[in-house]
């Protein structure tokens, strides 16, 4: 009965300014002209949110989170009700709503809040009065009626949610670009557009770079089973589809290469070589809540060894409060660290049943001078921590190694 609606996800550089608002309510009319019952997600005007953030740190630099959720979550209401304007502008009824209204429960973890629950009756109501409904993306409530958001990037698993409640056919999610590339179009010119790619691989190509989907979202879409298509809001084009593996993709040895470019190298030297020196740094890493990623460890040889990790550039100073302090209560000496890294990786089902990713990877590094500081790898990825002035040029490299661009 409900295969007919649609959610649509709107990003924040879609409705950046008043003409773009127009547009993307004329693509949501003409949806709902197609037959289809629509929900619309939609993200702040442009930069907004980095505006608020910045707006706020001008006050402190500890904001406290509570406030700083009450402060974001206006980006979206202000978004949200503009599309409403807009699309009853041009005769359709539309009606816009925060998270709170339409019940997205979430903990109580606020600026990462999880989302706990959603009680569609509200949206539902309206769609069966006709209506095309917007929900404010990347926020929700407490139990107690606080107001959350949920990460950056928020706005896609507010769809998908959603999407998934609602049984939504599709979730899409119209952004600056027509569809997921091989690697990021602003770094590799002749990048190629991925027609279909696993929840898999791309959840893999998220947390490793490609800030087009957020991790989380993709993580809940694979869950909930919700199939996922990136569009380009300025384009007609079909985008990509994110869904359950497919035969035809095992083909592919590597679907993409991604970058993040705000790694820090944090180091704990001469580490006592004994059980529990490694338990405790991470221990008190995970108290402080400092994402870590990669962790390296040598062999010891004179009863000491040093113990490396990365984590995002901005918790750095609290991960060096942390590492020093660990540092002296298990009698290692001292903490360097490198805030000028980056990480370039290769991801694709391929690689379970196929070798020689690695070898093929470490050499194009290697031709190109690029010295490799980290390695990790998963089943179907293989990263590389480098120097963060090599990382556009490894992407590039390494995209050609694994013959990604455009066939001519
Ligand atoms: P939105 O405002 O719609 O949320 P984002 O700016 O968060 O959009 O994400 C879209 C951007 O992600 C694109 O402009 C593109 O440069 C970047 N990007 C990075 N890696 C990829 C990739 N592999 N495929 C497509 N886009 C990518
Ligand atoms: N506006 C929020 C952000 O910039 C959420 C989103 O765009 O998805 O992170
Ligand atoms: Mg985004």
């Amino acid at each position: 009965m409900r295969g007919d609606i649609i959610v649509q996800k709107y990003g924040g550089t879609s409705v950046a300014n008043v003409e773009r608002i127009m547009h993307v309510a004329e693509r949501v009319v003409k949806t709902k002209k197609n037959g289809y019952k629509v929900v619309v997600v939609v993200s702040a005007l442009g930069d907004t949110t980095d505006e608020l953030i910045a707006l706020a740190n001008r006050i402190t630099d500890e904001p406290p989170e509570r406030e700083l959720d009450m402060l974001m979550a206006t980006g979206e209401q202000v978004s949200s009700a503009l599309l409403a304007m807009a699309i009853q502008k041009i005769g359709e009824e539309a009606i816009s709503f925060t998270g709170a209204q339409v019940g997205i429960m979430t903990d109580r973890a606020h600026t990462k809040a999880r989302i706990q629950g959603v009680d569609a009756k509200r949206i539902l109501k309206e769609l069966e009065k006709d209506r095309i409904v917007i929900v404010a993306g990347f926020q929700g409530i407490t139990e107690d009626q606080e107001i959350t958001t949920l990460g950056r990037g928020g706005s896609n698993i507010t769809a998908v949610a959603l999407a998934a409640v609602l049984k939504a056919q599709e979730c899409e999610m119209n952004t600056d670009v027509d569809g997921v590339y091989t690697a990021d179009p602003r770094i590799v010119k002749d990048a190629r557009k991925i027609d279909q790619i696993s929840y898999e691989e791309m959840l893999e190509m998220a947390s490793s770079g490609a800030q087009v989907l957020q991790a989380r979202s993709i993580e809940a879409a694979s869950k909930f089973g919700v199939r996922i298509h990136v569009r380009g809001t300025f384009h007609e084009t079909e985008g990509t589809i994110i869904s359950k593996e497919v035969r035809a993709m095992e083909n592919v040895l590597v679907s993409g290469i991604t970058l993040t470019k705000n790694e820090a190298k944090v180091t704990v030297c001469d580490v006592p070589d004994k059980p529990g020196s490694a338990a405790k740094i991470f221990e008190m890493l995970g108290e402080a809540n400092i994402n870590v990623d990669m962790i390296i460890q040598n062999v010891s040889r004179t009863g000491a060894t040093d113990v490396s990790f990365t984590v995002p550039r901005d918790e750095l100073a609290k991960t060096l409060k942390v590492a020093n302090k660990v540092s002296g209560e298990i009698g290692a000496h001292g903490v360097t660290y490198d805030e000028e890294m980056a990480k370039v990786s290769a991801i694709g089902i391929g690689m379970r049943s196929h070798s020689g990713v690695a070898a093929t990877m470490f050499k194009t590094l290697a031709d190109e001078g690029i010295n490799i500081d980290m390695i990790s790898t998963s089943e179907i990825k293989i990263s590389c921590v480098i120097k963060k002035t090599n990382g556009e040029k490894a992407v590039k490299a390494l995209h050609k190694a694994f013959d990604l661009g455009k066939k001519s």
